[in-house]
């Protein structure tokens, strides 16, 4: 089976080294919020040419913690996408404020300028950007709108690790940029990890406080934070990663680039191509199908494994039912639900691999 993600096949060279950070932090004794979390801030903040990083327990926490640093919270409006994971939208909830959804644009998922321009409302607070599938463009637009309606921007960068545009890294463009390293992500752990990124000190300086408890010093705490702490394992375990993340960022690129060679198929639509060749880290290859469900079962019998991001636009989500979208309603977001696919998009796929996705996908009649 081609999976949509195969950790199992890691070269082996990666799990020497992991085992070897593993031990490194066990000998230390010392297993939360040490020298190795530091270390990788450090590290991710460099790669990211970011002045400042801090690491938290996921990335909906670096959302929620960005947020609540930035004192956006309760009757402040939050203007985001439907088409993301829940976790975005959720973060918004939990920080108090209230999300706003506008539609996405149809070419490449992302979100609809006009359309978030139609949200905005004396409440607005905050445009929260989410770079979906990895791609992060337009950003000057993004910066001008933002500063024409006194916004901040925020990056939801849990998808768009090392994507640059005009050669800025995601997460640097926005008041702050929070990314997961959830084991899926382009960056991932061996388990749940996150960090917030941003050139601000004193948001920075907030979150740290806000990761742990609200704690100031040790047992003073000078307000109402989360349990939210970066383990040492994990920032280990992620230092050995973002060895790597330059090489498979380049294969992910690869087999997108083949894809857009060789996928040919009537029935079979693309997303346009990225402007920029830095823009798109592809964490996921999606395509659009009419006959989703019948290619899916194609597919699967050629071996192939797809997922759907996303089946259900947030809108659609029970608890979400409620929520206000822009005049106009989300009619793109909800066309796109119904007809996307991802297709197996990562470092460990071989060339054979490549070369049967495309096969049974020109294949399919
Ligand atoms: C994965 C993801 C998140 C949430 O990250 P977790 O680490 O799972 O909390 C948020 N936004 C997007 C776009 C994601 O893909």
């Amino acid at each position: 089976m081609i999976l949509m993600n195969d950790f199992k096949a890691e070269p082996e060279d990666l799990r020497i080294a992991e085992l070897a950070a593993v031990d490194r932090v066990l000998h230390s004794g010392w297993y939360v919020l040490g020298q190795e979390v530091q270390a990788f801030e450090t590290e991710w903040a460099a790669r990211c040419n970011i002045s400042h990083a801090i690491g938290v327990g996921n990335g909906m926490d670096a959302i929620e913690i960005g947020l609540r640093a930035l004192d956006i919270g309760v009757g402040d409006e939050v203007i985001t996408t439907p088409m993301t994971a829940f976790a975005t939208v959720l973060a918004v909830i939990r920080s108090g404020a209230i999300p706003v959804l506008a539609d996405i644009d149809t070419d490449t998922a992302l979100l609809d300028l006009q359309s978030v321009e139609r949200c905005i409302t004396s409440k607005t607070k905050a445009v929260l950007l989410v770079h979906l599938y990895g791609q992060v463009c337009n950003m000057e637009s993004w910066l001008d709108l933002c500063e024409t309606h006194g916004l901040a921007l925020l990056e939801d960068c849990a998808q768009s690790h090392l994507a640059a545009w005009n050669n800025k890294v995601a997460g640097g463009f926005g008041r702050f940029g929070a990314y997961s390293f959830y084991p899926t992500k382009n960056l991932g752990a061996i388990g749940d990890a996150g960090a917030m990124v941003s050139n601000d000190i004193e948001l920075i300086q907030r979150a740290a406080i806000l990761r742990n408890y609200g704690q100031k010093e040790r047992y003073y705490h000078s307000e109402l934070g989360l349990n939210s702490r970066l383990d040492e394992i994990q920032a280990a375990l992620l230092r050995v990663r973002l060895d790597r993340l330059e090489k498979f960022t380049q294969r992910r690129r690869q087999i997108a680039k083949i894809y857009f060679e060789k996928i040919a198929n009537p029935k079979i639509q693309l997303l346009a191509q990225p402007l920029q060749t830095e823009n798109h880290v592809y964490h996921l290859f999606v395509i659009r199908c009419a006959e989703r469900e019948r290619l899916t079962q194609h597919l699967r019998s050629s071996g192939i494994e797809s997922f759907i991001h996303y089946p259900v636009p947030v809108h659609r989500q029970e608890p979400c039912a409620h929520l206000r979208f822009g005049p106009n309603g989300l009619p793109a977001a909800e066309q796109h639900a119904t007809t996307c696919l991802s297709i197996p998009c990562h470092p460990q796929m071989s060339d054979a691999d490549i070369a049967a996705v495309i096969e049974a996908l020109n294949a399919f009649k």
